[in-house]
């Protein structure tokens, strides 16, 4: 992925817009690009703050923080879709032994 790309899933990414494949796309460049980490973090700054004025001005700003948990949290989903994932492709794998297993002893009946 490009820096261009990856400036331009920004927005998405932070209002949760991006499918889990353009999630994990731009995490790794982010995680890899010190320039478009800090852009993310500006504008996850800049949206928060302001939608701490919207709500609860009392609310702790603990912007960093927040940031921080914001990619832990993605990549916490991301693990879990990578999972299901496997689970998925693991399953699709036991149907077609079960299907063969099956074509197999169908065959052997009719000889
Ligand atoms: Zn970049």
């Amino acid at each position: 992925m490009e820096c261009k790309d990856a400036i331009r899933m920004i927005h998405p990414y932070l209002e949760h817009a991006l499918s889990v494949e353009e999630t994990e796309r731009f995490l790794k460049h982010t995680e890899s690009c010190a320039s478009c980490r800090e852009e993310l973090e500006i504008y996850f700054t800049v949206m928060a703050a302001m939608d701490n004025l919207d709500r609860d001005r009392n609310v702790s700003l603990n912007l960093k923080g927040r940031f921080e948990e914001q990619l832990s949290e993605s990549r916490r989903e991301l693990a879990f879709w990578a999972f299901i994932r496997r689970f998925r492709h693991a399953a699709l794998i036991g149907a077609w032994v079960l299907l063969a297993a099956v074509l197999i002893i169908e065959i052997r009946f009719l000889f």
